[in-house]
């Protein structure tokens, strides 16, 4: 039997998803335009009116809004509804640059919370689970969403936070937490360390991860699969929209369906700013259609992916977004190429090792430098030193199959790369520092 937290909006068909965008949009255009001066000033200085969008085809005439839009605003300029409104704020991570505030009224919660509840039933949630929710809570959106979601489930609900792994998993153990909420690569060392400790993947009552907030590949996917012995999810979001929650994967792992009564997606070509046809590679753009105090039109994610309407066997009719891989600014141009960190997760897991990895790039006389560091696993540590040469060896072989491009590969001790207890920092670039 198939679950869903709202079956009718869930599996609607085509034409009644469209039906309730576009009513949405032409409501919130309205009122984004007589409410928020910041962007009726964008659109008019577009001539676009609030009368000339009529359905969602229309919203290519909208102009855009950046993370620069954001910080010009900030704090109160995108503001949609009286301060006297909004119950609450998230802040961004500020993994790339200033941070960005965004508000909420109590609806917003309700809803955000709801898109949430849709995604842990998806990952098979129901109020029997004990759902143990170790993103961070405070500014950061990943911990109050998922906590949210969970009491809408009616799940029992354990609010870690993340970090003091030891804890996490000694309440994982004592009361048997079948669903585990946190980003992939803190998923990664809470397997580590239960393995350490001396847990096999089925001493856990695990049965379902929900991971997302960073770029993770699908080679690693199976790997915390297999430590934790689970099904591992993904969800996406971004403070800008609410938090996690805007998409979430179903059963067939491919692609998260996005909660499209509440988002309107579109992938644009990130230089020309047109929109791109259905299963092209581009940037994916956001307009908000119901949120009331940070209402966003067509908010520019940086965020690189494809869109798919493919029927899905879940049932569920929402559009789906492949795995983002990664911002369009975590790419480094490395000696004019294009190179992103999940290409260099994939080529590591695939050849047997850690995802414990760092990336340096750095500028020695004019020309670029490129570290990779990866840590051997116990057992490859043993080698003699030869063996581990040929192995830094062949893996730049590998690297430069991948990239075009061939790092220096470091093969360092266990234990030595930082882990994660949230987002994960892959990727030091120097350069950035003498420029
Ligand atoms: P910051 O921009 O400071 O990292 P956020 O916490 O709002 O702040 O992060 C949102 C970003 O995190 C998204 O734009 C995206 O780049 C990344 N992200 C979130 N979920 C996923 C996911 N499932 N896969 C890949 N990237 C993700
Ligand atoms: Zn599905």
């Amino acid at each position: 039997m198939k679950n869903y937290y709202q079956k009718e909006i869930e599996t609607a068909p085509r034409e009644k998803i469209l039906e309730i965008q576009n009513e949405k949009l032409r409501k919130q255009i309205r009122h984004v335009y007589d409410n928020v001066k910041y962007y009726r000033d964008l659109m008019d200085q577009k001539g676009v009116k609030p009368e000339d969008i009529r359905t969602v085809d229309d919203i290519k005439f909208l102009p855009f809004l950046s993370k620069a839009d954001l910080r010009d605003a900030y704090p109160y300029g995108l503001l949609g509804t009286d301060l006297k409104n909004c119950v609450r704020i998230h802040s961004t991570s500020g993994t790339t640059g200033k941070r960005v505030v965004a508000f909420y009224t109590q609806n917003d919660i309700d809803i955000w919370e709801e898109c949430c509840a849709r995604a842990i039933v998806a990952a098979g949630g129901t109020a029997e689970d004990v759902c143990q929710v170790c993103y961070g809570y405070g500014l950061f959106t990943g911990g109050s969403g998922l906590h949210g979601g969970s009491h809408k489930v009616g799940c029992l609900t354990l609010p870690m936070s993340s970090g003091n792994t030891e804890r996490q998993i000694q309440f994982m153990m004592d009361l048997g937490s079948t669903i585990i909420c946190c980003t992939p690569s803190y998923a990664a060392y809470i397997g580590e360390t239960l393995a350490e400790m001396g847990y096999k993947p089925e001493d856990n009552k695990l049965k379902a991860g929900i991971f997302g907030a960073e770029p993770w590949t699908e080679e690693m996917r199976r790997s915390i699969e297999k430590s934790l012995g689970i099904k591992a999810y993904d969800i996406y979001g971004l403070t800008e929209t609410s938090g996690p929650g805007v998409s979430f994967e179903c059963e067939e792992q491919t692609g998260m369906h996005i909660n499209e009564d509440h988002f309107y997606a579109e992938i644009i070509d990130p230089d020309t700013g047109e929109v791109l046809p259905e299963g092209s590679k581009g940037e994916l753009v956001f307009t908000a259609l119901d949120k009331e105090a940070f209402p966003l039109i067509r908010y520019r994610t940086r965020d690189i992916c494809t869109l798919s309407r493919k029927e899905c066997s879940c049932g569920r009719t929402h559009v789906k977004m492949s795995k983002p891989m990664g911002r369009s600014d975590d790419m480094m141009i490395i000696r004019g190429v294009n190179v992103f960190p999940s290409q260099i997760e994939t080529v590591l897991l695939k050849e047997g090792y850690t995802p414990n990895y760092q990336i340096v790039v750095d500028r020695e006389r004019n020309n670029d430098t490129f570290d990779v560091y990866v840590e051997l696993n116990p057992d490859q540590f043993s080698d003699k030193v030869s063996d581990i040469q040929n192995r830094e060896r062949s893996l730049e072989a590998a690297m430069r199959t991948m990239l075009g491009i061939g790092p220096k590969m470091h093969l360092v001790a266990p234990k030595t790369i930082t882990r994660s207890e949230g987002k994960a920092v892959r990727v030091i670039d120097r350069r950035k520092l003498h420029d």
